[in-house]
């Protein structure tokens, strides 16, 4: 076998996060059990991008992080992009329970996470501890969740004030899996104004769609 780094501490680090070439066929062993993986992330090279593959037990997800390459290489395709929710969808009402908990916090900004058991397949709304809540700031903590059980939804309001991602909310979600919502509450009988977005691997990704059932708008 081919050593891909002197260094033990090296060697670690690639094989936490390999990267693999795909074969002509656009298959091979190591990048299946990439795919089928509870959990991991890492690379296939393609001659039409790079693709970084990325498991959480809820989430499957495929993405095109490097343009087709100018090279010739004898390499197969990285196929088609996807982010699944492994977890299927949040049952409707949960949105309904958290637009009604945020309209309670008003003036106030407010917060609530769905947490998704992988043993079980149940869903919960999860009410954060609030360090600090004014209509235009909000401190709070992700839960400590038992075994189990993970971070799908990470759902906070911005009040009366429009939805968007904030410079803050930015340096938050940098370094989490999770799909991140936004809800501002301008005028509640018109509805909520909603952004959100799936942060991965360090990026952020729009929502091919919304995760609650019944909604197909980008939530
Ligand atoms: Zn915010």
């Amino acid at each position: 076998m081919t050593i891909l780094a002197d260094d033990p501490t090296a060697a670690a680090v690639l094989a936490a996060v390999p990267s693999y070439p795909v074969p002509p066929s656009g298959r091979s062993p190591a990048i299946d059990a990439l795919r089928q993986a509870r959990a991991g992330h890492g690379l296939a090279v393609g001659h039409d991008g790079v693709m970084l593959i990325l498991r959480r037990p809820w989430l499957a997800l495929d993405v095109p992080v490097a343009p087709p390459l100018d090279a010739h290489l004898p390499y197969g395709s990285i196929g088609e992009p996807r982010a699944d929710l492994r977890c299927g969808l949040i049952p409707a009402d949960f949105l309904d329970r958290i637009l009604e908990h945020f309209a309670a916090a008003l003036p106030n900004e407010a917060a609530a996470f769905v947490v998704w058991n992988e043993a079980t397949g149940e869903f919960a709304i999860n009410y954060p501890e609030i360090d600090e809540a004014t209509p235009s700031r909000l401190v709070y903590r992700t839960p400590a969740l038992a075994a189990d059980w993970h971070v799908i939804c990470d759902i906070h309001s911005h009040g009366r004030g429009a939805a968007f991602f904030s410079s803050t909310d930015n340096a938050d979600d940098a370094h989490s899996t999770k799909i991140a919502i936004v809800i501002g509450l301008i005028d509640p009988s018109k509805g909520p104004n909603i952004a959100s977005r799936l942060c991965a691997g360090g990026m952020f990704l729009p929502m091919p769609r919304s995760p609650f059932a019944g909604g197909n708008d980008a939530a």
